[in-house]
């Protein structure tokens, strides 16, 4: 069956991606590169990808001319901080100006998932697409994974049932089995149907909620798993136990965005890795600033992708010997804001709330925090507490807040409905 699923993978490929081989082979070359190489490398991508937006892009040549800013003049990384940095709103309001004048041959539309306010949509040219993907077949490659191997998916819950059965018959074509709602019997056979998986990718918090309802209902646990891939949210640190005792493995992190590509993949030592080939990552007052160094048909040049980010010191080395530069953490979105009695916050506070829960207290809690009204949060943990747990979290709130919020904790809460589309917000707002 493999043999099939293989021939059918590398057809499709060459139909769709006829330039990914190349793109793959080049990054397996670079992935034994010094950091000096990557960074010479990067560098001049960096350079010509700021030209091209200057000479096709109406909206950046307008931008950096409001600002005084003439791709002639960068010289230096300090240079490049004089590129005023772009927004998702402007991405989006400014999109026909933000595209290429160029004639592209096969492009992909793409449009991003708007969990909060718009979304994002956009033509990819092929050449990005395939890097893109390259860049995360390499990533498998870590792994002993090859990406036409049987796989457990967890993308797209709540289809109507002809969709369904058309999203099974897809599946099939490209090797891999979704689950479509924690439903028993659905949750059964995929628990089933996973014994024959090598890799598994989704949602970390669909990950993880598999995970856990895995071992509470007894189902079989998949046992030849080569990687378990958590995308597109943050990877709480109470994952692991769950995934490594029903998956035998721990979430790996596939970190980046449509618009920005791949900007990280863990390595199997758990250190993110940035896809120097084909991103230059800013960091901006905690901030990841981005450049996508391959696509061209939509410029996209210093963008606020909206994620805090701690970056690795420079001369920190992983022990896999790849000498990409490493993103220690997404620590968290930015911009949504935690209303006070008086004061605000940003949400990341909530991240600093159960961090120190657990660094001062060894307490993991998995959470959400809502705030109905200016002043109020409600803390909806998922498991009860004890009397001595609800101490503890009351004294990290209150170091943080101090009596400017009052606040109530649900215990015993579904975080993770079913049925739910798109992301996991660990902070919802219901102010404004
Ligand atoms: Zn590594």
């Amino acid at each position: 069956m493999n043999g099939l699923h293989k021939i059918l993978f590398k057809a499709g490929q060459r139909w769709r991606n006829p330039s990914l081989a190349g793109h793959y082979a080049f990054l397996k070359r670079s992935e034994g590169w010094s950091r000096e190489q990557l960074i010479d490398y990067q560098w001049e991508k960096l350079l010509e990808t700021i030209r091209y937006a200057w000479e096709h892009s109406t909206f950046y040549r307008q931008k950096w001319t409001e600002a005084g800013v003439h791709p002639g003049d960068i010289k230096t990384p300090e240079d490049v901080r004089k590129i005023p940095v772009v927004s998702k709103q402007e991405l989006i309001h400014h999109n026909a100006e933000v595209h290429s004048d160029e004639y592209f041959g096969r492009k992909f539309y793409a449009v991003t998932s708007g969990t909060t306010g718009e979304s994002l949509s956009f033509w990819k040219d092929e050449n990005a697409d395939s890097f893109n993907r390259a860049a995360i077949f390499r990533g498998y490659s870590w792994y002993g994974v090859e990406p036409w191997e049987f796989n457990g998916y967890f993308w797209g819950f709540s289809f109507g049932f002809l969709q369904r059965i058309k999203t099974r018959v897809l599946d099939w074509l490209v090797n891999r089995y979704r689950l479509f709602s924690y439903r028993h019997g659905d949750l059964a056979r995929f628990a089933r149907k996973m014994q024959h998986a090598r890799y598994l990718e989704g949602y970390s918090s669909a990950i993880y909620q598999t995970a856990k309802l895995i071992l509470e209902h007894d189902l079989p646990r998949p046992a030849g798993l080569k990687l378990v891939k958590g995308t597109s949210e943050k990877i709480y640190p109470h994952y692991h136990e769950a995934t490594l005792a029903a998956f035998g493995q721990p979430v790996r992190s596939e970190y980046g965005a449509a618009e920005s590509g791949v900007i990280a993949f863990e390595c199997p030592e758990g250190h993110m890795h940035i896809t120097s080939e084909g991103v230059y990552v800013e960091e901006e007052n905690g901030e990841i600033i981005v450049t996508n160094l391959v696509m061209r048909s939509f410029p996209v040049v210093r963008y606020a992708l909206g994620d805090y980010i701690r970056l690795k010191p420079a001369d920190f080395r992983c022990a896999c010997g790849m000498e990409h530069p490493v993103i220690e953490e997404v620590t968290g979105r930015v911009g949504t804001t935690v209303y006070g009695k008086t004061g605000v916050y940003p949400s990341l506070y909530f991240y600093y709330v159960f961090k120190n829960l657990n660094k001062n207290h060894g307490i993991k809690l998995s959470y959400q925090v809502v705030q109905p009204e200016k002043g109020y949060l409600v803390f909806r943990l998922e498991r009860k507490l004890s009397a001595a747990e609800r101490k503890a979290l009351a004294t990290e709130i209150e170091a943080l807040f101090k009596d400017d919020v009052e606040y109530e904790l649900r215990e015993g809460e579904v975080l993770f409905p079913d049925g739910r589309k798109g992301k996991f917000r660990d902070f919802v707002s219901e102010v404004e």
